[in-house]
């Protein structure tokens, strides 16, 4: 009865990529630089229960 939906927000991939403030660099002042990181939504598995509410 649970089908599971691909994750919405990272399309079903289970990471996002997240830009991030690196202070440990080749330079002192740091960087923006960008991260893969689990997705907070589906917690790394890229899928997730739909709501019972969308239908
Ligand atoms: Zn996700």
């Amino acid at each position: 009865m649970s089908n599971l939906i691909d994750c919405p927000e990272c399309d079903g991939d289970g990471t996002v990529e997240r830009e991030v403030w690196v202070r440990q660099s080749a330079t002192w002042h740091g960087d923006f630089g960008s991260e893969v990181q689990d997705c907070d939504n589906c917690n790394g598995k890229g899928q997730i229960e739909p709501l019972e509410e969308d239908e």
